[in-house]
């Protein structure tokens, strides 16, 4: 072996949420390579960061990496509702910072964390370690040899792509923001669009933590051929639809861009000694493609149940990473895939229906749908809670019916 080659451990490929994650809970002393083809952590920004306070005080995240959102709105082409989430809070996460941050979280491991540096292939050999081509900008080295794997490259499935053992996802979310200064904007709405202007999408718009507005449209494809940059773009260009939205928007925008996974949940997580996570695994929710809590959760805890398989050369650790995501995930990505597949059609009439639904459903229904959650006890709750206006409009037909005289 020569001094080009790196021998580790555990090798993860992406220094994305969900690869930082494992690092950051994997035993101090267990060997690891971070390869990140991006040439700082956390930029190009990618996502829109939005996610929920209760999520990010469960997860410890500081502060400082976040802010509350105050004001929800969905419009669809003829409909408006302010809608109510009762307690709970959407916070708009600054992500390059976050992401900084959870890199921090293995500093001070055995672990290399190596920039601009991309995963090209990788070959198991006789002696069952993993020999991974990369290449870097600085050429200093070209090979790791690593007993594990982690794909954490996001919708690249680099690794699983690489070895044959899973390919790239046919359909995906495809999203373009552009972010401007806050301006007259307020600083705390978060309001979702929908309607023809987007049609097999949605768009959204949230103010940051730096005092800018962000507008962004995402759309599934090969749904619809419609690209998102179009499309925000002619969202952009309509003063009226922009006047509708409340929006006033000036200067010249940064503009960001991403892909996500929008296919049903494999609940195959552990191929042998490679392990995916995050995008790869296809962990960000179904209705609303939110992945970063997921990512940083499932992430850690497959650092530790990995730092046991290291430890111990034993499979059941990795087994029990499978299991605890199935148990997690596999229930309410399933309903949330049909919700994501029937929205996907969604015509402009019936986004106007659906927005109408929002102002009569109660906040428990509209939070477990923007949050993918569709366990029994909350579907009863939606159930519920869609059905409680016509009992009570019924209730007062009959109460009228009996009155006396
Ligand atoms: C437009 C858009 C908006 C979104 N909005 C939200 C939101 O509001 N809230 C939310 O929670 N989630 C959101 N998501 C989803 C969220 O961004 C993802 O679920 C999350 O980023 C997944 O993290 P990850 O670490 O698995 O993958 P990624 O964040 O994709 O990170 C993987 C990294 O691996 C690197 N990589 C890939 N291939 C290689 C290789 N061969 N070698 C080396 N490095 C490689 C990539 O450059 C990338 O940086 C959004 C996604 C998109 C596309």
């Amino acid at each position: 072996m020569d001094e080009r080659t790196l021998v580790c451990d555990v090798l993860i490929v992406g220094g994305g949420p969900a690869g930082l994650s494992v690092a950051s809970t994997l035993p101090d002393d267990v060997t690891t390579v971070i390869v990140h083809q991006d040439r700082e952590i956390g930029l190009p920004v990618r996502t829109s960061g939005g996610t929920w306070m209760q999520d990010v005080t469960r997860l410890g995240i500081p502060d400082t990496m976040y802010k509350p959102m105050r004001v929800t709105e969905v419009f669809s082409d003829k409909e408006h509702a302010a809608v109510s989430l009762g307690d709970t809070i959407p916070v708009i996460l600054d992500t390059p910072k976050l992401y900084k941050w959870l890199a921090q979280q293995s500093d001070h491991k055995d672990r290399k964390l190596l920039l601009s540096t991309k995963f090209l292939s990788t070959r198991q050999r006789e002696d069952g370690l993993y020999e991974s081509r990369i290449r870097g900008r600085d050429a200093t080295y070209d090979c790791v040899v690593s007993r594990y794997i982690v794909d954490g490259s996001g919708w690249h499935f680099a690794v699983l792509e690489a070895l044959g053992l899973a390919q790239k996802p046919e359909r995906l979310a495809v999203g373009t923001e552009y972010e401007y200064p806050l301006g007259q904007n307020s600083a705390d709405r978060v309001l979702v669009f929908f309607g023809k202007k987007v049609l097999a999408g949605y768009g959204w718009v949230f103010a940051t933590a730096q005092n800018t507005i962000r507008i962004g449209v995402g759309v599934i494809q090969p749904d619809t051929e419609n690209s998102p940059r179009d499309l925000l773009e002619a969202v952009i260009s309509d003063k009226r639809y922009l006047k509708r939205l409340g929006l006033k928007l000036e200067g010249e925008p940064v503009v960001h861009s991403g892909i996500l996974p929008s296919v049903a949940y494999d609940a195959r997580l552990v191929f042998g000694n490679v392990i995916r996570v995050g995008d790869s695994a296809n962990f960000a929710t179904p209705t609303i493609g939110e992945g970063i809590r997921v990512c940083i959760e499932l992430g850690r805890m497959l650092g530790v149940q990995l730092g046991r398989a290291v430890k111990t050369r034993r499979h059941g650790p990795l087994r029990s990473y499978e299991r605890r995501c199935r148990r997690a995930l596999k229930h309410d990505y399933k309903w949330g895939f049909v919700v994501n597949t029937r929205a996907a059609r969604y015509t402009p009439a019936q986004w106007d229906a659906a927005v109408r639904r929002m102002q009569q459903v109660g906040p428990d229904a509209i939070v477990a749908t923007f949050r993918g959650e569709f366990s029994r006890v909350k579907m009863a709750k939606i159930i519920l809670s869609m059905v409680k206006p016509f009992l009570r409009a019924r209730l007062r037909r009959l109460k009228a019916q009996i009155k006396p005289g």
